[in-house]
């Protein structure tokens, strides 16, 4: 295990969207270095969402995961745009751990749509997943973070909140609107010995870029394409020539960021992109 990477042995990490993808790489990645885990995923579609979100087997699959490490582990199904969902697995956390210290607000989706045909749904539910929860998730863990005088906070924005992106205004929107909110929110609790920062991964390998919509729209010109066919197209998004990357990439740095030895970063964005942050200021 990478000393870098830090102890976590007798914290709580409360990381949302955790059934699986990055989420769940962050939840068995603090577990295994000894923090007990609280998360929460909506486990349940969306009618705009043009892909799959997880399921309730994969709440379990991450807990399990979890467990295995010997740790505990609260699993909520609950939307992190319902603001009394978040408070009451907050306070249900600190009823049974005791307290939350670090929180991973990485619930999100992608809805790529024209600017010309955005309805209003798609809107709603891209600000409402990847920026009112990310709000509701901070907002519920940082009174008693700076009550306690101690905390960390990371946000999942993306390099698409450091950039514009075809199809991607309310996406970009809601990823520009999480650095804001981390920035901000990171000089209100600086007296407090809690650290708030972003991360901006670039393209990882989840389901949210591993699913036929996005196959389709990366390319329009084959029937079936495979991860083979759409990897180069991906590849065109970053500036190393990788398609995507894998999500221990993205867990490395949330777990450097809510380390110990991190209490004097605050306020940043952390890009994981490819070489993408080149292009952006
Ligand atoms: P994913 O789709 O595998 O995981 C997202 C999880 O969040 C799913 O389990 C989903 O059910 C859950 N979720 C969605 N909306 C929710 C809500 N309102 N309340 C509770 N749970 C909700 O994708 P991922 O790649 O693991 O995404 C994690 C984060 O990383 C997201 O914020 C995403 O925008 C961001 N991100 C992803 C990429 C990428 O290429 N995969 C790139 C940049 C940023």
């Amino acid at each position: 295990m990478n000393s870098l990477e830090g102890s976590f042995e007798g914290k709580v990490a409360l990381i949302t969207g955790a059934a699986r993808g990055q989420g769940r790489a962050h939840a068995v990645a603090f577990a295994e270095r000894g923090a007990d885990i609280v998360i929460c995923d909506r486990c349940e579609n969306s009618d705009v969402v043009a892909y799959p979100l997880a399921n309730e087997e994969d709440l379990k699959e991450t807990v399990r995961l979890v467990e295995a490490t010997g740790r505990r582990c609260i699993a909520v199904k609950a939307d992190t745009a319902d603001r009394d969902a978040m408070d009451a697995l907050v306070a249900r956390a600190e009823a049974e751990f005791g307290r939350v210290d670090i929180a991973v607000a990485n619930a999100g989706v992608s809805v790529p749509a024209p600017i010309t045909s955005m309805t209003s749904a798609q809107w709603n539910e891209v600000i409402s997943s990847n920026l009112t929860g990310v709000f509701n998730t901070v907002a519920a863990v940082s009174g008693g973070m700076a009550e306690r005088g101690y905390g960390r906070i990371i946000t999942i924005s993306s390099m698409m909140g450091r950039s514009g992106g075809t199809q991607m205004a309310a996406y970009g929107a809601s990823k520009w609107g999480v650095i804001g909110l981390t920035k901000s929110v990171s000089l209100e609790l600086a007296n407090s010995g809690v650290t708030v920062n972003a991360i901006a991964p670039g393209n990882i390998s989840t389901p949210m870029i591993h699913n036929d919509m996005m196959y389709a729209m990366m390319r329009p010109d084959l029937e079936s394409p495979t991860a083979d066919d759409v990897e180069p197209v991906y590849a065109t998004l970053h500036a190393q020539p990788v398609g995507w990357l894998d999500p221990f990439e993205i867990t490395r740095v949330v777990l450097f960021l809510a380390a110990d030895a991190s209490a004097h970063m605050s306020g940043i964005v952390v890009p994981v992109d490819a070489g993408v942050a080149a292009r952006s200021n």
